[in-house]
């Protein structure tokens, strides 16, 4: 056997399934079709519909089945359906990228308590949300990978972002609380902190605060040392060795992604 055999073998899915949540866009769309390339089968959720059904399309062109499944992880409801549906559907659940969030870019005065919410409940609360009701099928199969997206701003502050830093804050520690309760279960929890990646976040972030997404801000954003923006495929990347054997050792941890933004 040929050494990158092993490799191979380590980096595959293929029998194994993956859920995607903020899958019909940006960095969920780029680690729903990383993933796919690896041969998981996938399950997107998110709550837009119809670039969710374009996205089905985009990684059923790889090969692989995939469903998609409209689902607010914000609603406990919706994430116990889709957690059943996928279970249904495939008969196991290997992998959860946690990922769905929204750019909310106030400070603390500014900030209406309600926008602290829904930035909370979205990327944090949801998070919560699928880990328990996907752990157990997790169990089930006798382990998993959980893959919640945190930032860079998991780790640092940021201006006029204070929801944000507090809900990508609290992915980091709940990530670690999450691998402590479930590492028996053979259940590896990490988090993967992207820079900026050229989504439709990033022209929202944007636009919140007053600029115009453009060339020149797009080149503000890339001042680091691999001196461009970060694309889903990116993140992509780091999601599937982080839900591959490759990383079978690893949790608890973070990844930074971000072109060396962060040294
Ligand atoms: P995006 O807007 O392209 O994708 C986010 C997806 O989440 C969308 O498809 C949206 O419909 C979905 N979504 C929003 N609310 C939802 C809900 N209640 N339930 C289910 N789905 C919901 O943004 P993106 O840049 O790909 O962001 C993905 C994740 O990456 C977010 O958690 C974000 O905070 C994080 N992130 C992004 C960047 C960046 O620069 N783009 C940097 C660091 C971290």
């Amino acid at each position: 056997m040929k050494v990158h055999d092993n490799i191979l073998r380590a980096l595959s899915l293929e029998g194994k399934v993956a859920v995607v949540s903020g899958g019909a866009s940006g960095i969920g769309l780029g680690s729903a079709t990383k993933l796919a390339e690896a041969g998981a089968n996938i399950a997107l959720l998110d709550v837009n519909e119809e670039k969710g059904e374009q996205a089905k399309k985009q990684i059923a062109a790889l090969g692989v089945q995939v469903i998609f499944i409209r689902c607010d992880v914000r609603m406990a409801e919706d994430c116990r359906n889709a957690a059943n549906k996928v279970f249904d559907t495939f008969g196991r659940i290997d992998i959860l990228h946690n990922n769905a969030g929204i750019a909310v870019r106030k400070n603390a005065v500014d900030l209406e308590p309600d926008e602290w919410d829904l930035a909370l409940d979205v990327s944090l609360k949801g998070q919560y949300l699928l880990s328990k009701y996907i752990i157990p099928y997790m169990k089930k199969g006798g382990g998993g990978s959980i893959i919640n997206t945190g930032s860079g701003w998991s780790l640092r502050g940021g201006e006029n972002a204070v929801a944000y830093c507090a809900m990508k804050g609290g992915t980091l520690n709940m990530t670690r609380a999450m691998c402590i309760d479930h590492g028996k279960d053979n259940i590896r929890v990490n988090t993967v902190c992207p820079g900026d990646v050229d989504t439709p976040m990033l022209r929202s972030e944007c636009e919140q605060l007053g600029g115009q997404y453009n060339d020149d801000y797009k080149t503000e954003c890339a001042q680091r040392p691999i001196a461009r923006l970060g694309t889903p495929e990116d993140v992509g990347n780091a999601v599937l060795f982080l839900a591959s054997d490759l990383s079978s050792w690893v949790s608890g941890a973070y990844l930074v992604v971000d072109g060396g933004g962060i040294a």
